[in-house]
């Protein structure tokens, strides 16, 4: 199990080793989209779009973690990881790994837990978003560079 930890100045944190997440890219009619999924009211941040993900928990690396944090969320299947990056809390040490994995065909997903909707959005378009204010932070400390890089693999293009 975990909890929630304290952060200086700021909302807690919840995941005691950091938390993950999958930031699903794929090509749509040219563009590149990205899957985000809104917040259930209750959860962290409820109300807002994020990556699907959570905290880890003892025993497991971040990549495990991610991933079983997203089957618990959505359906997502065929995806392959194409990156990591670590965000940081600009408080604390608190952590958050996102790692960016791409997927052939960006089909609806079923929704499963934690989350009210699951969606695919245009890229350009995820600063328009409510978006969790850590993803905010990261999505233009790397993510939005990381998922442009990722467009220029062949593997969604
Ligand atoms: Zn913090």
């Amino acid at each position: 199990m975990t909890g929630w930890i304290a952060c200086p100045g700021g909302r807690p944190h919840w995941g005691e080793r950091g938390a993950a997440g999958l930031l699903p890219v794929a090509s749509a009619g040219g563009q590149l989209v990205v899957l985000l999924c809104l917040r259930s009211a209750g959860t962290d941040a409820g109300g807002c779009w994020g990556t699907p993900g959570g905290a880890i928990e003892p025993g497991e690396d971040p990549w495990t973690a991610a991933v079983r944090e997203t089957a618990e969320e959505i359906a997502l299947g065929g995806y392959r990881r194409a990156g990591r990056h670590a965000g940081r809390c600009p408080r604390c040490p608190w952590s958050y790994i996102t790692f960016p994995v791409t997927v052939r065909d960006p089909a609806p997903v079923a929704v499963r837990s934690e989350i009210t909707q699951a969606g695919w959005f245009a890229a350009s378009a995820v600063p328009s978003l409510r978006l969790h204010p850590g993803l905010a932070r990261e999505w233009h400390r790397g993510l939005a560079g990381a998922v442009t890089a990722i467009a220029r693999q062949a593997e969604v293009n």
